[in-house]
């Protein structure tokens, strides 16, 4: 008998953890970090403490309290037993950390796979200094639609669109039936037809895990494609004659190509912080420029019409330098601060009113709107339909046939039964 429970992504979104065991062995899809601006045990500066976050985690029920998961010295004291039982392997969906930010403390004799482009950008990233929390997490490549086996489960990787390079999603088959996890899934990004060949891959499954993000957000069909928003930005860089301040999120390095392109054809090159050049460097292979220093910051005052600056979340006070004003833009791409639920979002908009600049919003969201997901829980025609990763799930409804059950943190489902 094989069962499945979920151990974040329950009414929030993010902190994505799926866990489908059978026979001792264990599945374990997803180890994320919940992401909470403003809510939750550590907010308003209140950190986990350092060289003990683990332990603050586990102790807030921030990180989930699964057995022999975690490496041993991490979880003394928690009454928690670590160190890998030798029968439980981890799939990764994909480079953010409401999916991977917990990986740092995985004990790192257990097998942690992840598609190869994920591997590489976490790697570029923390050799830009931009590390999960733990310590560097140790990976396995897995080519997509080649099967590894864990125990009685065969696991296969499938590549799916969504604001990121490398994401996937999997398909578990156990003694009950294939369960699929999509992962975070879109239909309106640069490649629908990875998310449409993973939905016909898995087709008729005895059970579908699919995220939810956009059923909570008042998201509105049609969403803007990724095509429509470089566009946007075409328009953006024809219109402005003085500084583009840009804030676009580095991890979707497609649009990170695209936006530098844009801005080239325009005769202007897109400058980066310096953290964020490093990682983009190592992962493109070729210099990305920062505006860290005087004598640049000097020329973006005189020829503001030459650059686009990337200027994200706490690097709002360094707009000073570049003196932008009137005939200036901010434009927001999906960077920090992310959304309006962020703090930062109204420091933001203070800041931009003060200076006479104004904010165009021209990005669109990583998650397929409620009609995409509609599409894809049709094509996946599963018996059982579990949404996840929505602070809304119960506004998914299942087409005829198929059952929904709402998960609930930590409880097993029994994928042979009923509910
Ligand atoms: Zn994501």
């Amino acid at each position: 008998m094989a069962t499945v429970s979920f151990w974040g992504g329950v009414g929030v979104i993010g902190s994505s953890k799926i866990l489908i065991e059978q026979d001792g062995w264990r599945v374990l899809l997803d180890f994320g970090l919940d992401y909470t601006p403003g809510a939750g045990p550590f907010r308003a500066g209140i950190r986990p403490r350092t060289g003990r976050e683990l332990y603050d985690r586990l102790l807030t029920g921030l990180a989930p309290r699964i057995p022999h998961v975690y490496r041993s010295d991490l979880v003394e004291g928690t009454g928690l037993e670590g160190g890998t039982d030798g029968k439980t392997a981890l799939f990764i969906t994909h480079a953010h950390l409401d999916h991977m930010g917990l990986i740092g403390f995985v004990d790192p004799v257990l097998p942690m796979y992840a598609s190869p482009e994920t591997i590489r950008l976490v790697q570029a990233l923390a050799s830009a200094g931009d590390r999960v929390e733990g310590g560097d997490p140790v990976f396995r490549p897995l080519a997509a639609r080649e099967p590894v086996q864990v125990g009685p489960l065969r696991v296969t990787r499938y590549d799916v669109d969504h604001d990121v390079a490398g994401a996937s999603g999997y398909r578990v088959e156990t003694e009950n039936g294939v369960l699929a996890f999509t992962g975070d899934i879109r239909l309106h990004g640069r490649h629908p037809e990875r998310s449409l060949r993973f939905a016909e891959a898995v087709r008729g499954a005895r059970a579908l895990v699919i995220e939810g993000t956009t059923l909570s957000m008042g998201f509105r069909n049609p969403v803007r494609t990724e095509q429509e928003v470089d566009a946007l930005f075409e328009e953006a860089l024809a219109q402005t004659p003085g500084l583009v301040m840009v804030s676009l999120y580095p991890r979707n390095v497609e649009r990170v190509e695209a936006f530098s392109a844009a801005a080239a054809r325009h005769g202007r090159s897109l400058l980066w912080p310096a953290m964020q050049a490093r990682a983009l460097s190592a992962w493109f292979d070729k210099e990305m420029p920062d505006w860290g220093s005087p004598a640049l910051s000097e020329d973006i005052r005189r020829h503001p019409e030459q650059f686009v600056v990337q200027l994200a979340g706490y690097d709002i006070p360094w707009m000073l330098d570049f003196d932008p004003g009137p005939g200036s833009i901010y434009v927001h791409a999906n960077g920090e601060p992310l959304g309006a639920y962020d703090p930062l979002w109204d420091v933001l908009q203070d800041w931009l009113r003060m200076r006479h600049v104004p904010f165009w919003s021209i990005g669109t969201s990583g998650h397929a709107s409620p009609d995409d997901l509609n599409r894809l829980v049709s094509i996946v025609h599963p018996e059982i339909l579990f949404p996840l990763h929505s602070q809304e799930p119960d506004r998914l409804l299942p087409p005829p046939g198929v059952e929904r059950w709402l998960p609930e943190r930590g409880r097993f489902y029994n994928l042979a039964g009923r509910r």
